[in-house]
């Protein structure tokens, strides 16, 4: 289909708008990370000590970055309009607070693994910029895959009673995120533990893949389309709802970081954005 070359230009208007807003989110996400005052003595520390250390870490992590991403987009979508509401329904009567309450229950889970980590972690931070790319990517790598084919199982018949806990927000928000049946949450955390068993990695690297993990969830449970106002870039607007697509199908787009997995295994739904 031929495009005028103004909305072509107006197209990537937008798409650079956002990119810069979604590496400034990023960036203020960090910030998380900046407020932990990591030390080499953690490690030694009592047990009671190192859950309570690893829950206030996961608590901030949750809060922080999920409240970051809910104000950024907001922003973005109420006061700079750019962008739209994926789905405009209104959410489920107090809906939130039980995200919320859900999200603290999965936040005492996934501390116990990050006290785990804690316990086999090597120093705190990796030798070389390098190797902590290295490391983030690899695990990124690791917990994409892992994601979708545990997602897979968990809409099996054996796992979905667990899951449905999850599928309760239809219209999601970032608060979804967390919104977990604790079966689920405990799925959720095991690429950490592979991750450190399999190599050395300092405790500040796993609360950084925490950091990252989140942001990315976030903005996948945000319900918005930066690209509303937009009549091109499909495969832009197919990225960025695919998530959503999946809670309100309840099926198909199993995936973390995109559509990969499922365009390889014939599970994507609805690619061609309306
Ligand atoms: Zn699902
Ligand atoms: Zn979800």
């Amino acid at each position: 289909m031929n495009r005028s070359r103004t909305a072509q230009w107006k197209d990537l208007g937008f798409l650079a708008a956002f990119i810069t807003a979604y590496e400034l989110g990023m960036a203020l996400c960090l910030v998380a990370l900046a407020l932990i005052p990591f030390s080499a003595n953690w490690k030694s520390l009592p047990t009671w000590q190192g859950l309570l250390l690893s829950f206030a870490i996961q608590l901030l992590v949750y809060l922080l970055v999920t409240a970051a991403v809910w104000a950024a987009y907001g922003l973005l979508r109420l006061h700079l309009n750019i962008g739209g509401l994926l789905d405009p329904r209104p959410l489920k009567p107090r809906q939130i607070p039980q995200e919320m309450l859900r999200g603290i229950s999965t936040c005492v889970i996934y501390a116990v693994y990050t006290f785990i980590c804690l316990r086999l972690s090597s120093g705190l931070w990796p030798t070389s910029w390098l190797a902590g790319a290295a490391q983030l990517a690899v695990f990124l790598a690791l917990y994409d895959f892992w994601f979708y084919w545990s997602h897979c199982a968990l809409h099996t018949r054996a796992f979905a009673a667990f899951h449905g806990t999850h599928h309760r927000s239809v219209r999601v928000t970032p608060w979804s995120v967390h919104s977990l049946h604790p079966v689920e949450a405990l799925i959720n955390q095991l690429p950490f533990l592979i991750f450190v068993l399999a190599w050395p990695t300092g405790f500040g690297m796993i609360v950084l893949f925490q950091v990252v993990i989140m942001f990315m969830t976030a903005s996948g449970h945000s319900n918005y389309d930066p690209f509303a106002q937009s009549s091109g870039l499909p495969r832009a607007k197919a990225f960025w709802r695919f998530h959503q697509r999946h809670h309100q199908l309840g099926r198909g787009n199993f995936g973390f970081m995109g559509l990969h997995w499922d365009l390889v295994f014939g599970t994507a739904q609805g690619r061609k954005a309306e």
